[in-house]
């Protein structure tokens, strides 16, 4: 079986790992405080605080802001569920915005004509954070959804789960907004099995997340004192040595999958399916790559989904249509054609597999897989 992605886990990582096991102390100690400082310096933030999910990550972004019952938060219709389910946990509400059809990206028109038609109403003092998603490794329309957040003075959160070491002219993934969230789930580029993290360059916010994550202990007390009633969200310190390992390869990792992807480009020309469009000054990093069948065959892309594995590849829709899922559609009454772009996307997306060691000959095999699948 050819997987979607395949962690690159080596010698390094599974030493460093046995090494923490050995020495007795396995919760938030150095080796995470090490991960944390490297991560921050990757990334260019003063403050990265490690956590137990890029769910956990995000969950705490939106509590550290005070979203609560009652409030609003904007964020993209298409993405892995995850992204709206933290604001349904935080008591709050989500109202979804369109995407571009080009980058799967939140469309800062549709985030406009959202706002503006929120601010005909009282609705607009409830609204408490923006939440654009990096989909698939590929920034968000950063600099129009910041001219927006700073009209509005609305914080902005960035998902950037998919996007460690994404950049648009330079800037990093995570840093546009006052906080930027990161996964290391296994699917993602760098992994420490579950874990996340948070960047910002703001104290009080830095002080924040890292008592929220610890019960609510103090992180500036000399002895132990509890501040506010936190959680256990911390990483474990061979998560940490993990962590620190694989950052280490993140370079290598993504220039590696821009190369299969730049192959996959190649070899995909001249079909009726539309390859990732990269917009100029974006360093894509390709968490996914996400092609689009023809609206012809787009009905028939659970089928061919269904072929490939049938033939040892696997393959998978590219994320969701988050407001037709059930709860999302039961709890807000949504109905098809409400989102209209992220619907489309949604029906003819598939997801090819690509990560560090898939090795040129197993493309082969995926391109003729696919290809066969496509016309059969
Ligand atoms: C993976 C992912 C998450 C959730 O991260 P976990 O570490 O699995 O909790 C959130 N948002 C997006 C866009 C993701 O891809």
């Amino acid at each position: 079986m050819i997987r979607l992605t395949v962690p690159s886990i080596g010698k390094e990582e599974i030493r460093a790992v046995e090494e923490v096991l050995s020495s007795g102390y396995l919760v938030q100690g150095s080796h995470v405080a090490a991960f944390e400082e490297a991560a921050a310096r990757y990334v260019g933030v003063q403050y990265a605080v490690a956590v137990s999910s890029g769910t956990a990550a995000l969950h705490l972004a939106l509590l550290s802001l005070g979203v609560g019952p009652g409030d609003i938060v904007l964020v993209t219709a298409y993405s892995f569920v995850a992204t709206a389910n933290v604001i349904e946990l935080c008591g709050a509400r989500p109202i979804f915005v369109d995407i571009r059809p080009d980058t799967f990206n939140m469309a800062p028109d549709s985030l406009k004509a959202t706002l503006k038609r929120l601010s005909k109403t009282n609705d607009i003092s409830r609204v408490k954070a923006i939440l654009p998603v990096h989909t698939f490794g590929q920034v968000a329309d950063m600099p129009n959804i910041c001219k927006l957040a700073e009209q509005y003075r609305l914080p902005i959160i960035e998902d950037a789960a998919c996007a460690l070491g994404a950049t648009f002219q330079g800037q990093q993934a995570g840093t546009w907004g006052v906080m930027g969230c990161f996964s290391f789930h296994p699917r993602k580029a760098i992994t420490t099995g579950e874990g996340g993290m948070i960047v910002t360059n703001d104290p009080q916010l830095n002080r924040r997340l890292r008592a929220m994550r610890n019960h609510g202990q103090d992180p500036q007390a000399d002895s132990p004192d509890f501040i506010l009633p936190g959680f256990n969200y911390r990483m474990t310190e061979f998560q940490g040595a993990l962590g620190l390992c694989q950052l280490s390869k993140l370079n290598e990792i993504i220039s590696a999958r821009r190369q299969i992807a730049a192959r996959y480009d190649l070899l995909l020309k001249g079909t009726d399916v539309e390859v990732p469009i990269v917009q100029s000054g974006h360093q894509h990093v390709y968490q996914s790559y996400v092609i689009l069948l023809s609206n012809r065959k787009a009905s028939q892309r659970d089928e061919i989904i269904k072929q490939m594995t049938a033939s040892g590849i696997e393959s998978s829709i590219g994320t969701y249509h988050i407001p037709l899922t059930t709860f999302f559609s039961r709890r807000y009454g949504f109905k098809q054609g409400d989102f209209r772009i992220a619907e489309k996307i949604f029906a003819r997306s598939l997801s090819l597999p690509i990560y560090h060691g898939l090795s040129f000959d197993d493309q082969t095999v995926v391109h003729e897989v696919f290809l066969l699948s496509l016309r059969a």
